[in-house]
């Protein structure tokens, strides 16, 4: 994971922008007009007060997640997308509103999926282990996201994080990374499920309903 430096004022405009595109791609109109807003009132106010006040407590911004079906890729790359956006965002907005020109450094953040590794699901009784293809992509995306969101926002091309998230920018590298993870994950032994939903599903190589969590260093 990198780091993400420069002026304050402009990392923020530059997380907002960089949301304002990836929530359009998404569909989400409802934070769409929040971020669209937050950017009026940092360009004619220099004010960060409604983008923060986007921030805490239940069905805010935070909790804003993009994907929950296996059938929507894209929407795994721009939710992880969002999630490095936010931090960034989150992270400068008081400096920026106090001081727009000061020099910040934006720490790593800690993506809601671990860099650590691909979860996996073990069968309780076997003990084979099983992978579903969502989060292979999880991995894939959030190890994309951790070095390039902060390089486009840090080069003021926050306007094309989406695109880069959707695989439509060149050199965008999304495939590569799935193929390395996918490599890692065969070269590990654990087999690809054919379902993204453990919770009903029976193990194929024992019919044993019970799942436990795990999983496989990539990285
Ligand atoms: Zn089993």
């Amino acid at each position: 994971m990198r780091w993400c430096v420069g002026p304050a004022g402009l990392l923020y405009e530059q997380a907002l922008i960089g949301m304002q595109g990836v929530l359009q791609a998404a569909g989400e109109g409802h934070w769409l007009r929040w971020i669209e807003e937050d950017i009026g009132t940092w360009r004619e106010q220099g004010s960060t007060a409604h983008h923060r006040s986007a921030y805490g407590g239940m069905g805010s911004f935070n909790d804003l997640y993009l994907t929950s079906a296996q059938s929507e890729p894209d929407k795994i790359w721009l939710n992880e997308a969002l999630d490095t956006l936010r931090h960034i965002a989150a992270s400068v907005a008081p400096s920026a509103e106090q001081s727009s020109d000061s020099f910040r450094q934006v720490p790593p953040g800690s993506s809601t999926t671990s860099l650590a590794g691909v979860a996996i699901s073990v069968c309780g009784r076997c003990q084979s282990r099983f992978v579903t293809p969502s989060s292979i992509l999880f991995a894939a995306a959030a190890a994309w996201c951790s070095w390039a969101v902060p390089a486009l926002v840090q080069d003021q091309h926050g306007e094309s994080v989406a695109d880069h998230a959707l695989g439509v920018a060149p050199d965008d590298h999304r495939e590569d990374y799935v193929t390395y993870v996918g490599a890692a994950i065969n070269g590990s032994g654990v087999a690809l499920a054919d379902y993204d939903s453990y919770a009903a599903w029976s193990c194929p190589s024992c019919e044993h309903r019970q799942w436990r969590t795990s999983s496989v260093g990539v990285f």
